[in-house]
């Protein structure tokens, strides 16, 4: 299997992130996350790691707002030109702002309004190298979804003895999920999955399922008016889970979109069984609206030690995950989301793929 990866992601690298409860905790999305999935993943069998090519900025801009994407690009000069004592006080600080838009009319005009608009949370403090790493995990993830494109209406023949390729796996940091047309959150500043589902769409119908323990706030808010992209995202209940705010089973789309976006909210203590069977029922809904390819927002925070999740899947059940969305039989490309510091982060990402070698 072909992976795309891009070293560009350490540039990323904030020094902290602020906790419910204001704790100030070491950033838990951090590069070593990386490390792990790379180091499991050079043991396995016929994994090719491979170079981004960079696309440029357009397969951004049909899917992020050029406001926001020109806040991404000059947010960290412009916090440094604004604030020159606080940043050169420590080398740890960042661009987090204390005041969230509740209300999105109107675009201030200092660099911490601007990030109180275009910020979720407090998960996404920007630094320095974040926009540098934005673009190159963006660009895994159109490099993996290039490279699945070519057997788009050209299925394996078993009998040539030439394969096409039917998968690759975007290895993205910082993740992509959470950020919306003109919003980050939940460590996601570009949403990398949307971003390679949007390039597909020149092929045909595209469908996302998102397997992350989170719902998929971003990926909903960018196709939840279109029916080109169908989206499903199985996830911990956003009313006791984070993004709270999206996520929930009467979502389901608006207008020409509307019952193209589906939801399954699974409630804390779920296992594999409970899982796959969610994973069935969204698997039919993709086969009814027979995509010509398929984007994976794949988080490894379902499984029972991570720590940010409360579902209790096993390696077991993770593998699983792989072999029923493999069976779809679909151009695949597979775009890393959330999983977090585990010993196990790497074997269940080594697991799920082995689903899709073929
Ligand atoms: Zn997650």
């Amino acid at each position: 299997m072909k992976i795309f990866y891009s070293e560009t992601h350490r540039l990323h690298d904030p020094a902290f992130e602020v906790f419910d409860g204001g704790q100030r905790v070491p950033y838990l999305e951090s590069p070593e996350r990386m490390e792990r999935i790379l180091k499991a993943i050079r043991k396995m069998d016929g994994a090719e790691i491979l170079a981004p090519r960079d696309f440029g900025l357009d397969p951004l801009r049909a899917v992020h707002s050029d406001a926001y994407l020109a806040f991404l690009a000059s947010a960290w000069t412009e916090w440094l030109a604004a604030t020159p004592e606080t940043a050169a006080a420590s080398d740890k600080t960042a661009l987090l702002p204390a005041t969230f838009a509740a209300k999105r009319d109107q675009m201030p005009e200092t660099i911490l309004g601007k990030a109180g608009f275009f910020l979720l949370d407090l998960s996404v403090p920007v630094v320095e190298g974040t926009y540098a790493a934005a673009l190159s995990s963006a660009n895994c993830a159109l490099s993996a979804a290039e490279f699945i494109s070519e057997s788009i209406n050209h299925p394996p023949s078993s009998n040539s003895s030439f394969r096409l390729p039917l998968s690759a796996f975007g290895l993205c940091r910082p993740p992509g999920h959470h950020a919306g047309r003109e919003i980050a959150g939940g460590y996601c500043f570009l949403n990398n999955a949307a971003i390679a589902a949007q390039w597909l769409t020149r092929f045909g119908r595209v469908a996302i399922l998102d397997v992350d323990y989170h719902a998929c706030n971003g990926t909903q808010d960018i196709f939840y008016n279109r029916r080109d992209v169908l989206t499903i995202s199985i996830h911990a209940d956003p009313s006791f889970e984070y993004p709270y705010y999206a996520g929930y089973a009467q979502e389901a789309g608006e207008g020409e979109g509307l019952g193209f976006h589906h939801n399954f909210p699974l409630p804390a203590g779920t296992n594999n069984a409970a899982y796959l069977v969610a994973l069935d029922q969204a698997i039919a809904l993709i086969k009814d609206y027979g995509p010509q390819s398929l984007v994976i927002s794949l988080g490894m925070d379902t499984y029972g030690g991570d720590p940010l999740g409360a579902f209790k899947l096993t390696r077991e059940g993770i593998g699983e995950i792989g072999h029923h969305i493999a069976a779809l039989n679909l151009p695949t490309a597979i775009i890393i989301e959330g999983g977090y510091n585990t010993d196990e982060l790497g074997k269940n990402v080594v697991e799920i793929l082995r689903g899709f070698q073929r």
